[in-house]
């Protein structure tokens, strides 16, 4: 009797000797899934185990023929001898991991004392680069809640930004993924947030305004039907000692 590999098993062996880039593989089985690959989407579920140092390994080579249309001798200059290793690792690893890494385990606890007051915290660091011109994003972050049935440690909002913003993005769009993941996380009666960074594409190149930063916010539930909550959460922001002078 013969055995048929199953068409998974039988897709494994064809990709194993396709000779395919990692990055094709992994973009297929996204495809394959009707997924977004969007820069400011996480990919991890379609990653296996070991892929990520194949896919370092493509995007190094890929930064080196970069730097060779650079016109960078990188085979001579001992500043960029290494550079196209350092870039790619930090891309996959630190700047863009919210794109490759699953989100930080975050545990839900029951809201047992029934808190119903609401809560500020920030300011929460949040690092980003923009989608564009792939440039940092660097500001703060304030996060108003009012709880529902379930809570979460506070030090867990500042990794779930942290991870949200870990991704090419614009800022709009990163304040709303990351109202979406704090909302499947706690279920808040309320949701604020408030975000003020500085965008590098506008200082560093363009019209190049240093001092110039983007503030913008987003209010679900309770903050949005309840104008004095809104007012509180605002007003909280801008008391604070290095909140939002400008606001
Ligand atoms: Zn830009």
């Amino acid at each position: 009797m013969t055995i048929t590999p199953s068409d998974n098993i039988k897709k494994e062996i064809d990709e194993n000797i396709s000779n395919k880039l990692i990055s094709e593989i992994i973009r297929n089985r996204i495809q394959l899934h009707k997924k977004r690959f969007h820069a400011n989407d996480n990919i991890s579920e379609f990653i296996n185990p070991g892929e990520l140092d194949a896919l370092q390994n493509e995007v190094a080579s890929r930064i080196r023929d970069l730097l060779k249309s650079l016109v960078i001798d990188i085979d001579n200059d001992h500043n960029s001898q290494e550079t196209a290793e350092r870039v790619a690792k930090m891309y996959l690893k630190e700047v863009f991991k919210g794109r490759y890494h699953r989100r930080p385990t975050v545990t839900d606890f029951p809201n047992a004392s029934n808190l119903d007051e609401i809560y500020t915290l920030g300011p929460i660091s949040v690092r980003s680069a923009c989608s564009h011109h792939m440039v940092p994003i660097i500001g703060d972050c304030w996060i108003g809640i009012k709880p529902g049935d379930k809570v979460i440690g506070i030090s867990k909002f500042a990794r779930v930004a942290d991870w949200v913003f870990s991704r090419p993005h614009i800022q709009e769009e990163a304040v709303m993924l990351l109202a979406d993941e704090i909302e499947r996380l706690c279920e808040p009666k309320g949701l604020a947030i408030l975000v003020k960074a500085k965008h590098y594409c506008m200082c560093w190149r363009g019209v190049k305004e240093p001092n110039t930063s983007m503030i913008n916010s987003i209010v679900r539930g309770d903050f949005r039907h309840d104008p004095s909550l809104k007012q509180e959460f605002f007003e909280l922001v801008k008391n604070q000692p290095n909140g939002l002078s400008c606001y």
